[in-house]
């Protein structure tokens, strides 16, 4: 007689050994039924399957080992705790384990009982193993979950064990897996050579081989990133399949002509490729959704004019929005001077503005007088209207939340959109955080840049690399000081930390005397800050000392030295982003970082800045030291988090689930068909509070 099946929905309660109190501890950490206990999947897995022989324990390592209890007793170690030791023997010889503070593994483990041990080899006055977990052996050897096999290890909460989680998920395993029914149509495993899910579930918790595992492991992946693919394709054909209107673009090339014709220099191939792309998009007839990803000083900016010169030479307006103020001006000032010259009217709109011009601008823009508009958040303030809003662009993308990216869309009717960031995205997790839109990279840089030479100093040469800027400032260069903290006010626990104010005062008085030293911080009002930018600009101040709000901003090309102070503070992302500050002129530019790292991982960063000029490779060693969580968060794009593939490592398997899903996508739009019927249950399930941010976004 077939056992019924029973049902994934039953709460943890009905299993063995789970009271009220262990019920309560597993709802923390988000197990509340026997499915739960199912996708409650390992951390890790530790391979104990072979059993070593005691005559063959190699000291260092993590071992299993099996024999028979000859002798135990217990006393008081030398830290005062109570220690409980026994030995046991094999036919080739005799091994002793020891615990601290467990006195009741004396009730426990007896002598005559055959047990497995599990832990690390150490050799003191004889072979030994330290607090090793174990298990007695009843008849039946091979029931052990815990020994003599791959065994999994769960994240733990307080309270629960490893030994109580396994014999949880294996009631599950056992009981339950049985119940669970495919997501994924019979075609789509086939054609992936994907494991069935009930061989995934039960070899995932429990698997019988390391082969085995791995084949589970694929299918459970392929699954978690298949769904966020799936929601990913579908995020993206809603998008390109609203109708654009009015917003298939002529290219006339009235205006673009002009542009390119008026540049001081050639585009490079990257540039160029950019250009096509857009132009294919904007006069599809479908609305654009493109990243524009080039490192620092690669040149997006002018491709952003000729999309938006194009938007004009259709009648329809530009906005492009910058997430700070000082960047906002800085493109106003570059846009101005690539499109006035052709007619085109751009107008800047900041936070910092009076009322009068803001009101002013505000009508320019609804009027449809202002062609373009450059600015900050102000531009999807409320009282801001557009006559035809017909291109976005959004610089530094990844700074903007999805609500904020989703106002500026909503100024226009379904307007192009180009994103742009200088933060090169690895191509491992463009797919995942950027999968609904469609890239455009600028790997090459301009012609004539010349490499920056970067240099990790520590503290003892100050000195001298301060000599160094002496003589690159007499040259008539100019020079960024960075420093971590504004003032004193942020006293760390007494680590010597610099700060902008008073390391300016000491640059001024003391070391560069004779040169104009200028500060500029984030606490200043924005109108001092663009007046001190505009002197550096102009080259009345030699060195500007500053915190991080230069970041993203100045664009200064006889300015050849970035001294960053304390730079083991800041992020890989961050000191390239900072050193693409500099070497933007004729001349050669250095690139000081001062640090003296406490950590391995500082160490790391600094080593691979020194080392390494190309955003991307920065990026992958960032990605890699900081793991995708970290590097970017997906939670703030509505799409679900990945929690047990790892994009770097399993990127095969994201690529695979990203071409099933959007093939799929395009065959079945919108999941009608009945061999999709299940996938289509689990993604609007999965997806019941996220749905409105998919669509937004
Ligand atoms: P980013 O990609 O960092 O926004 P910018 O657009 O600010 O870079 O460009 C950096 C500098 O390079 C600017 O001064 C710009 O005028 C110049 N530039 C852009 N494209 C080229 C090119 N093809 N050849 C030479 N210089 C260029
Ligand atoms: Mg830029």
């Amino acid at each position: 007689m077939q056992e019924k099946n029973k049902a994934l929905g039953t709460p943890v309660r009905y299993f063995k050994g789970v009271g009220p109190k262990r019920s309560a501890l597993l709802a923390n950490i988000g197990i509340h039924t026997a499915l739960d206990i199912l996708y409650y999947l390992p951390a890790r897995y530790e391979d104990r399957s072979a059993l070593t022989k005691i005559e063959d324990l190699k000291v260092g390592e993590y071992q299993t080992v099996r024999g028979r209890i000859v002798t135990t007793g217990s006393r008081v170690a030398k830290s005062g705790g109570r220690l409980f030791h026994l030995a046991i023997a094999d036919d080739t010889g005799h091994i002793q384990a020891t615990w601290f503070n467990q006195p009741y593994l004396a009730d426990y483990l007896n002598p005559g009982s055959t047990v497995l041990l599990y832990g690390k080899v150490e050799r003191y006055d004889r072979l030994q193993i330290v607090q090793p977990e174990y298990e007695i052996v009843k008849g039946d050897e091979t029931g052990s979950l815990n020994m003599g096999r791959i065994v999994p290890v769960y994240r733990l909460t307080r309270d629960i064990t490893q030994k109580y989680l396994r014999t949880l998920a294996h009631e599950a395993v056992t009981e339950y897996s049985r119940s669970l029914s495919e997501t994924l149509p019979a075609y789509m495993i086939a054609h992936n050579k994907l494991v069935d899910i009930k061989f995934a579930m039960s070899n995932i918790h429990f698997p019988s081989s390391s082969g085995n595992l791995e084949k589970a492991y694929r299918r459970v992946v392929f699954d978690e990133f298949f769904i966020l693919q799936l929601a990913l394709a579908l995020k993206k054909k809603e998008m390109i399949s609203i109708p654009g209107g009015g917003l298939s673009h002529r290219l006339s090339g009235e205006l673009t002509g002009g542009l390119v014709k008026s540049l001081a220099f050639a585009l490079t191939t990257g540039q160029k490729k950019a250009i096509a792309d857009i132009e294919r998009d904007m006069s599809s007839g479908r609305v654009m959704s493109r990243l524009l990803e080039g490192d620092v000083g690669s040149g997006k900016t002018v491709v952003a004019a000729y999309a938006l010169a194009l938007t004009v030479e259709n009648s329809f307006q530009g906005a492009v929005m910058a997430p700070t103020e000082v960047l906002a001006r800085q493109h106003f000032i570059v846009l101005s001077e690539f499109l006035l010259p052709l007619g085109i009217s751009v107008a800047l709109l900041a936070g910092g503005m009076d009322q009068r011009s803001r009101a002013r601008i505000h009508s320019g823009i609804g009027s449809g007088e202002i062609d373009v508009v450059v600015g900050t958040h102000a531009i999807i303030e409320e009282g801001v209207r557009f006559k035809a809003l017909g291109l976005a662009v959004i610089d530094e993308q990844h700074k903007f939340g999805v609500a904020q990216r989703s106002l500026l869309k909503a100024k226009g009717d379904n307007p192009h959109i180009l994103a742009m960031t200088a933060t090169p995205i690895p191509r491992t997790l463009a797919l995942t955080v950027y999968g609904d839109l469609d890239m455009s990279v600028i790997r090459d840089m301009p012609k004539g840049r010349k490499p920056i030479a970067t240099y990790w100093l520590d503290e003892a040469k100050r000195a001298e690399a301060y000599d160094f800027v002496k003589e690159e400032l007499a040259k008539g260069r100019q020079a960024y000081v960075v420093c971590p903290l504004i003032d004193a006010s942020t006293k760390s626990t007494g680590l010597e930390i610099k700060n902008a104010e008073d390391l300016y005062r000491i640059l001024k008085n003391g070391i560069f005397p004779q040169f104009r030293v200028g500060l500029l911080h984030g606490r200043m009002d924005p109108k001092t800050k663009d007046r001190i930018m505009v002197q550096f600009k102009k080259g009345a101040i030699d060195v500007l000392v500053s915190t991080v709000v230069i970041e993203v901003g100045i664009d200064v090309p006889n300015a050849t030295i970035m001294f960053v102070e304390n730079a083991e503070r800041f992020g890989l992302a961050q000191l390239h982003q900072l050193r693409g500050r500099i070497g933007r002129g004729t001349h050669e530019s250095y690139c000081i970082l001062l640090a003296n790292p406490k950590t391995a991982e500082a160490a790391k960063r600094l080593k691979s800045i020194e080392e390494n000029l190309d955003g991307f490779q920065i990026a992958e060693t960032d990605l890699e030291i900081r793991g995708p969580g970290e590097f970017f968060g997906t939670r703030q794009h509505g799409l679900p988090e990945i929690r047990f593939g790892n994009i770097l490592k399993d990127f095969a398997i994201m690529e695979a689930a990203r071409r099933e899903a959007f093939d799929l996508i395009a065959r079945d739009p919108k999941l009608e068909e009945d061999r999709h019927a299940a996938l289509r249950k689990t993604l609007f399930s999965r997806f019941k509070g996220n749905i409105e941010l998919i669509k937004a976004a």
